[in-house]
């Protein structure tokens, strides 16, 4: 039975890994952690919490000698667009937290899974279908430390033996938790405000295309992968993963199916248009379906349908 530790657990991805991990492994056998707490949060009442800041090294080491783990999921990060506000902070967190990760799992003899994104693409990436290995030349703070996240993965696995995995995430949609900050996050935003008011400005321009995928897709991609035969993986860290690429006018559409008076404009934001006009409008996603048997069940039908039920449980 794995023993795993979970960063950043308080997020959009973490605050529903921590309850799946839970339901899987059994409830003691993963430790939550975030820099912050959160009142009646789920993640913290439903089995072991500590507060860790992944700047700090020994945080990390400490919960991993004191829960015994061997697995660590590092999900702590500044998105896209929190990270073009404050670089430094972002190269300082998302550098030094995954060093630090890093460092413990090889002195303490971890797994570790960690995401990287389509942001580790730029501008001079094949723009559609963009292969597992491309030119990665990304124009965002986030974007280069998702690259040198990548190498880094790499580079503890070749040299120390550490078993590294990752995944480039599109955009991820969910009902849970809100999304951080990132440059995809109209497609959470629209649902909130299609149920809401009826109405939503998108700050992102019609026909720019990005690739996106349903959090239970995204969950099940972490499960499946850290449970991957290893001889198995050529790839290993990284592997492009997507279940949908769609622009603003397309996700309206499939809204006004189930609200036929929902009614979208646009308010274009300059800073996050271009972080998307840098990015892939799709991936090629066949690494990840050919080594590790990567399968999405949901597209964007199937997850309007499911994101608009949920989210009307939730806000009723
Ligand atoms: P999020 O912003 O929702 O959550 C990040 C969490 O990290 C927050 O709870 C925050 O409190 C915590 N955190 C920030 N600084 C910290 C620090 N110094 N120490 C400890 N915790 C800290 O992010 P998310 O969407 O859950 O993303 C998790 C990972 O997945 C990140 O690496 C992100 O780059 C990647 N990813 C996410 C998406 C997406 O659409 N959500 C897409 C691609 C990749």
């Amino acid at each position: 039975m794995k023993r795993i530790l979970i960063t950043g657990s308080l997020g959009q991805i973490g605050s529903e890994l921590t309850v799946l991990l839970r339901s899987i492994y059994g409830n003691d056998n993963v430790v939550s952690s975030d820099l912050r707490k959160v009142e009646g949060s789920k993640v913290i009442e439903g089995g072991p919490f500590e507060l860790i800041n992944v700047e700090h090294a020994h945080e990390i080491a400490e919960a991993v000698k004191k829960y015994k783990i061997d697995t660590i999921i590092h999900l702590a990060a500044l998105l896209s667009a929190t990270g073009e506000k404050d670089p430094v902070k972002a190269w300082n967190v998302n550098m030094g937290g995954l060093f630090n990760v890093l460092e413990v799992a090889r002195e303490l003899g971890c797994s570790v899974f960690t995401p990287s994104s389509i942001a580790a693409f730029g501008p001079n990436s094949k723009k559609v279908k963009t292969p597992q290995d491309d030119v990665q030349r990304p124009t965002t703070m986030y974007g280069v430390t998702k690259v040198s996240g990548e190498l880094l993965c790499d580079y503890y696995h070749m040299r120390f033996g550490v078993d590294t995995r990752g995944v480039r995430y599109p955009g991820l949609i969910s009902y849970e938790t809100l999304p951080g900050g990132g440059t995809t996050d109209y497609a959470v935003h629209i649902f909130y405000e299609a149920l809401k008011n009826k109405k939503y400005d998108s700050y992102i321009a019609a026909g720019t295309y990005m690739d996106m995928m349903y959090m239970p897709d995204a969950l099940n991609a972490i499960v499946t992968l850290m449970e991957a035969d290893p001889s198995k993986l050529k790839h290993r860290n990284a592997f492009n993963i997507t279940a949908m690429s769609f622009a603003p006018e397309h996700i309206a559409a499939e809204i006004k199916k189930h609200i036929p008076e929902f009614e979208m404009g646009y308010d274009v934001d300059p800073v996050r248009q271009a972080i998307a006009e840098s990015w892939p409008d799709s991936l090629d996603d066949s690494a990840a379906r050919e080594e590790w048997g990567w399968n999405p069940k949901y597209d964007l039908a199937a997850m309007t349908t499911d994101m608009l039920a949920k989210l009307r449980e939730k806000l009723d």
